[in-house]
């Protein structure tokens, strides 16, 4: 058999969505698990869609996600003398017709179909037309290509490693459109050709394209190709179900980045989608290893938000110090090491590290809640919890919280929170044997000092 080679094959028209990050992934790690190479193809031929920027977006998300490629990046506007030649080559075969059916004349054919219960296929008005008529009208008439699947007895077989051999009957398929009107070719011939032409041995996508594959399986055999193996997997929705969409927690990958997401959780969440067994905690390599592309869901899985943020989460927290400087100090630039170690367990998201910028500096301006709770507690507590902290301060946390206990009566979350608000600006985060501890002397002085002046009345 010959090496084995996926394709990840977006069109540049957009940002990359979850949706095809899964494509992609499955694809690659297809791809690695069996010794093959993953190519990127761009399917650029919709020239008023596709834009430069997208692929330097795709090729950015890819590289930050870890998704290598193999051999060049392949451009389908570059192929189109071949799908021209393809479509000659069916057309002498008969195997490929013009059709010169109006857009008008369709609709109502398709509205007659729909009255009488009948699937919405094309009627075959052009599909045995002279070779005389054919030729006068092309001159004249405006005409798209269709191909002349559908009035044949055979069948058409689609090699699916999920499924077995799904198999259509050439009398339930369509004669599909693959020419428009303006010589553009439709998504069937370009990206069947194109994986015949770059020796693609397995197209991992979604089940919505099960139907695409038996045209481009007979498409692929008229030409003499032998047509890829295909997996259809279940497709990917929206944590409600519906269809991914921006409220059920489809993003672009660009806008998850820009969010603080490790890639490794985007990685860690999708693998898992609509695949048992995956071992928690793994690195890429480690689920590579576990994956079965036979055990993929067939049917549509959901995405799981919380899921994805959830390993945020736990990856965030395993962080080496170093690494999560790197992540704070973009919106941070003060944190060092001893900020980042005191504050990691208490992030969910590198952001939240914006709470307790008070840790860094004493000026850092305080959230309403934050100054609230130190009204409440008002100019005298303060006062005293200076005075107790220069006279017990250095015998440490719990030797001061007792004293100014003694002093101001206050105790539990009265004593507690106005102390947390004060030294961290925050009403959560760290504990308070640490944040004493970190701060020091003067750093723990002046911020109670600074509270002192700010809750002045
Ligand atoms: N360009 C197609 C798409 O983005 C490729 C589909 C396929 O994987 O064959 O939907």
């Amino acid at each position: 058999m010959s090496k084995i080679k996926t394709r990840f094959a977006p069109s540049p028209t957009g940002l990359l969505h979850l949706g095809n990050v899964r494509t992609a992934l499955l694809n690659w790690l297809f791809a690695r698990k069996y010794g093959g190479d993953f190519v990127l193809r761009f399917e650029d031929t919709d020239a008023d869609r596709s834009q430069a920027e997208y692929i330097e977006a795709i090729r950015r998300d890819m590289d930050w996600l870890g998704l290598n490629r193999d051999g060049t990046e392949l451009f389908q506007s570059q192929r189109t003398d071949q799908h021209r030649q393809a479509l000659a080559q069916l057309s002498e075969a008969g195997q490929a017709y013009r059709c010169f059916c109006s857009e008008h004349q369709l609709a109502l054919d398709r509205k007659l179909a729909a009255s009488r219960g009948l699937p919405p296929r094309y009627v075959g008005r052009c599909r045995n037309l002279d070779a005389g008529e054919t030729r006068t009208r092309s001159a004249n008439e405006p005409f798209i290509w269709r191909l002349a699947i559908h009035d044949n007895e055979g069948n058409v077989t689609v090699r699916d490693t999920l499924r077995g051999d799904v198999v259509f009957a050439q009398r339930d398929l369509d004669d599909p459109v693959v020419a428009r009107s303006d010589g553009t070719f439709t998504f069937l011939l370009p990206n069947a050709v194109d994986d015949a032409l770059d020796k693609i041995t397995h197209v991992l996508r979604g089940d919505d394209h099960l139907t695409n594959s038996a045209y481009q399986v007979w498409l692929l055999a008229e030409l003499g190709y032998t047509p890829p193996v295909y997996l259809h997997h279940g497709l990917l929705l929206g944590s409600d179900g519906a269809k991914l969409s921006k409220r059920s927690g489809s993003h672009s990958v660009a806008e998850l980045r820009d969010a603080g997401l490790l890639p490794q959780a985007l990685l860690q969440t999708m693998t898992r989608v609509g695949h048992p067994n995956m071992p928690e905690d793994a690195d890429i390599n480690t689920l590579l290893a576990h994956f079965e592309p036979n055990q993929l869901s067939a049917s549509a899985v959901r995405w799981q938000n919380d899921e994805l943020w959830r390993w945020q989460t736990r990856l965030l927290h395993g962080l080496p110090v170093q690494a999560l400087l790197l992540h704070l100090n973009p919106i941070l630039p003060e944190a060092n090491a001893d900020f980042a170690g005191l504050v990691q367990g208490n992030l969910q998201k590198f952001d939240d590290a914006l709470h307790y910028r008070r840790l860094l500096d004493v000026h850092a301006p305080l959230d309403a809640d934050a100054l609230l709770v130190g009204q409440q507690a008002g100019e005298n507590f303060y006062t005293a919890a200076v005075s107790t902290w220069q006279t017990h301060g250095a015998a440490g946390w719990k030797i001061w919280a007792d004293a100014l206990k003694a002093a101001t009566g206050a105790k539990g979350r009265d004593l507690f929170m106005p102390l947390r608000v004060a030294l961290s600006g925050a009403t959560h985060g760290p504990e308070m044997s640490h944040i004493v501890e970190y701060l020091g002397d003067s750093g723990v002085l002046s911020r109670l000092q600074d509270m002192t002046a700010r809750v002045r009345a």
